[in-house]
């Protein structure tokens, strides 16, 4: 059985910077709940950050592979450097994804962990800039298909390619 590692927000946990959850009410992702194929994480929480915490942003909309390669931080809207959790939890993600042979993420949209389209641009005025989050970077440098929570029938096509092309390597 093909694991999908998601983000845990989206499945109803409250680990988001304001206590909350962002629950997504897809019926795909449902249906692989109830088959126990979902694997939820929250690289944020698993970098060391409490709940709720200060919003981050990383600086200058950079993106997560310039964070991953030293080029760029992570910070909080009063200048606090949270880089090393965030680098933490990519990590912890990427042992997570590896441990169950997970080869497709769906990742909260937007996040400066999890976004795989868009980032917001660093100046905590609510505008997003094209680019990924710290782990969703590091997930798609070592070949894990990332995919936002708009897109899970994209995600639903890849493991199927995924499938036919090599079955999963854990049951
Ligand atoms: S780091 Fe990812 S899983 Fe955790 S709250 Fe943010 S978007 Fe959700």
């Amino acid at each position: 059985m093909e694991r999908i590692l998601v983000s845990a927000c989206l499945v109803g946990r409250r680990v988001r910077y304001d206590g909350a959850a962002k629950t997504s009410g897809d019926a795909l992702l449902a249906a692989w709940r109830r088959e126990g194929r979902l694997v939820p994480f929250c690289p944020e929480v698993e970098g060391g950050l409490p709940v709720p915490r200060p919003a981050s942003e990383i600086e200058g909309g950079a993106g997560g592979a310039a964070v991953l390669a030293g080029a760029a931080r992570v910070l909080t809207a009063d200048g606090t450097d949270v880089t090393r959790a965030f680098l933490a939890g990519a990590q912890a993600a990427l042992a997570v994804a590896r441990s169950f042979g997970v080869r497709v993420a769906i990742l909260k949209e937007g996040s400066p962990s999890c976004g795989g389209l868009s980032v917001y641009d660093g100046s905590f005025r609510g505008r997003r800039v094209p680019g990924v989050g710290v782990t969703a970077a590091l997930l798609e440098l070592h070949g894990v298909s990332v995919f936002t929570e708009d897109h899970v029938a994209d995600a639903a096509v890849r493991l199927r390619e995924l499938a036919e092309a090599r079955p999963p390597d854990r049951s």
